[in-house]
This record gives structure tokens, sequence and C-alpha cells, in this order.
């Protein structure tokens, strides 16, 4: 079978739309995807610094090379960062191939350690979380939320981007549908051009499998180690029953995204609230107290 786009033999076929393509033609619909979303929500303006948020996961690799190829014609610069959790024996792997990616491709890279922000590693703030009464996740996750919005600052970004994809975006909308939580529906809208520190997801648009195959087929390092507090619960149930559709109805994956774009805009314009100043530590939050510092309460408790 030969690429729509040109005369090599296609390695890819994009079932939802039909089309075929070879490596170098895959790659490129990759970035224009990419391009067309982020200028789609306004994610980027002229001139900025983006602050890449790597893991060393695919995910995150995958954008810093897309971003990296983008930035020269798009007029903006990158930035990566990797939060280092403390989490021994797996960070370290992580840290090492995003070191030596950013290197590759002449990228600035500065690492944000929990300790030296917060006193404490994750495996410290464990230890005091008697009886689990909160997540392993939940925990890292509201620090790192801290973590990037302290990155941007010190490195000048109005703009955070991170490598959630399609799959993870729908994920996330069906968990907080079932728990309840309209809120954070809200908060999925990927226009987040008002905010004065915007977190961008440049490949909200595009499938996981895709970002897979740009990864592999653009040789592209990552840490495949999963991290040993995994527990991704429901999660990963959600994306197997998602897959599965996605199988035998090629493109419902799209559709619900439109939905839940939608959705999302209903629900933030709903539960619209002023932008307050944290009492305890000045970040910007909707209440009277951040989410860190009452998580940091809740675990002195
Ligand atoms: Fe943190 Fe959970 Fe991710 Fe591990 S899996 S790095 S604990 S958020
Ligand atoms: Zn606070």
């Amino acid at each position: 079978m030969k690429c729509d786009r040109c005369e090599n033999n296609a390695v890819y076929s994009r079932k939802y739309s039909g089309e075929s393509f070879c490596s170098d033609c895959f790659s490129n619909s990759i970035l224009r995807k990419t391009a067309k979303t982020i200028s789609k929500y306004n994610m980027i303006q002229n001139g900025e610094t983006v602050c890449v948020a790597v893991s060393g996961g695919k995910d995150s690799l995958a954008l810093l090379d897309a971003l990296s190829k983008m930035a020269k014609n798009h007029n903006f610069r990158i930035h990566a960062i990797t939060i280092d959790e403390g989490i021994p024996g797996y960070r370290e792997e992580a840290l090492d191939i995003v070191k030596e990616f950013c290197v590759k491709l002449g990228v600035e890279h500065t690492i944000y350690p929990y300790n030296e922000l917060f006193g404490l590693t994750l495996d410290d703030s464990l230890k005091q979380n008697e009886n689990d009464r909160l997540s392993s996740c939940s925990i890292c996750g509201t620090f790192r939320r801290r973590a990037m919005d302290h990155a941007a600052k010190q490195i000048g970004a109005s703009v955070i981007a991170t490598g959630h994809n399609l799959d993870d975006v729908l994920q996330t909308f069906i968990i907080n549908t079932l728990s309840g939580d309209t809120n954070k529906i809200g908060w999925m809208d990927p226009d987040t051009s008002e905010n004065s520190l915007r977190k961008i997801k440049p490949f909200c648009e595009i499938y996981e499998s895709e970002i897979v195959f740009y990864a592999f087929t653009n040789d592209l390092p990552f840490q495949t180690e999963p991290c040993p507090h995994t527990n991704e619960g429901i999660r990963t149930e959600i994306r197997e029953f998602l897959n599965k559709l996605e199988g035998s109805h090629s493109g419902i994956k799209n559709s619900m995204y439109r939905s839940v774009l939608k959705i999302s805009q209903i629900m933030k314009d709903a539960n619209y609230k002023e932008k307050t100043k944290c009492t305890s530590c000045g970040a910007e939050c909707t209440g009277k107290i951040c989410s860190v510092c009452k998580m940091i309460i809740d675990l002195q408790d």
C-alpha cells in the first residue's frame, strides 16, 4: 500500500479517517494536528517561553520532540522541566533519559525535586499519611501541580505544556462523571487563555495509539518502568473499554471528545468563581485556602 501523501510505502493506516501514511508523512500529520490544536485554543502566544513538563514517559518525550520541531516556525521557545518526586529506584532512570534527550535537542532542562520545594520527598509524605487516608497519586499530583507552577515562575514562563493525549482526556472525563465531580469537568476546557498561568495539552486531540507510533517511528527514548506507587484503579478499565469501542466503531473517541468539549465549556461557565489568593501561601485559587496548603494540613492532622 502507498502513502496517501507521497510515493513511499505506507506504514500506518489511520482507521477513523481512512488515510495511509509513510513514516515521515505520519509524523508530519501529528505535527500539523498539534499546531492546529495549539492555535484553535490560543494555547501559545507569539514569542512566549513554554515550560514543557517532561516525566520521561512516551507522551511527554513525544511532546518535547514535537514542540522542539515546531518552536522555530511558530515563534516560541521551550524549556523542559522534570519534577523529581523522590521515588528511589524509579525517577533516576527517567532523569537520565530526559537529560540526554534534552542535550540532543539542544533544549534547556531544569529538575525540581520535591524535597527542595516542600522539605520532604514523596516517600516521606507517604509515611506521614497514616491509615492511607489519601492515595499516593493524589498526594503526588497535588505536589506536582505546585512544583510545576513554581518552575514556570522561576523560568519566567506563563504557560506549562503537558503530554496528555485524547485518551487521557476521555478517561478523565468518565472518571469525573462517575465520581460526580462536575467542578472538575469544567476544568477540562482546553482554552485556558484567561488564566494567568495556562496549563495546556497540545496532544489533547491525538489518540494515544498515535503518540505511541510517533515515539516509535521517531526512535524516541522513553522509560517503560511504571512508578512503584501506580494505582491506576478504574482508569485502566475505562481505557480498555474505550479501546474496545473504538475497535468496533472507528472514530468514536473523536466524537466523544467533541461532547467533552461542549460539556466542559458549559460546566466551566456554570461553576465560574472569582479567583482569590490562598490565605496561607498566596497562590491563585478559588477558595480561602489552596489545594496544596489544604493537603499539607491534612497530612499533619
Ligand atoms: Fe506520583 Fe502516582 Fe505518578 Fe507515581 S504514579 S509518579 S505516585 S502520580
Ligand atoms: Zn496555598
